[in-house]
């Protein structure tokens, strides 16, 4: 493989990783909870249909959270590889991934016979 294709896709990941911790960023201010935090300094009590909004609310942005850090970590992880000389490795078999693989998914860490 050559080197322009590795800084390529290292570009790609430390742009793709700005992008999710801005994201990160965003998600943590539409926290309900954490928006009455910064406003009052306490949790108010808040009506039950408004608490259940906010709880349901709270459960997804925690899931896209969850996702995010995921995210995040598999581009550090990647980030690493590829200073390492370890990247487009797959983790199974230590096969070299497909350079087609790994442009459409540069975090990929198996080739395509173990994806997930
Ligand atoms: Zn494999």
């Amino acid at each position: 493989m050559a080197d322009n294709f590795f800084d390529k896709i290292r570009q790609i990941l430390l742009q793709r990783k700005k992008e999710v911790k801005d994201q990160i960023s965003d998600v943590k201010q539409k926290d309900p909870y954490m928006q009455e935090y910064l406003q009052d300094g306490t949790r108010n009590m808040d009506e039950m249909e408004e608490e259940v909004a906010d709880l349901q609310e709270r459960v997804t942005l925690d899931a896209i959270q969850e996702d995010l850090t995921k995210e995040s970590k598999d581009i550090d992880a990647a980030l690493k590889n590829i200073k390492e000389g370890d990247y487009g490795v797959c983790e199974v078999c230590q096969e070299k991934i497909s350079i087609e693989r790994l442009k459409a998914n540069p975090t990929a860490k198996t080739c395509i016979k173990h994806a997930e």
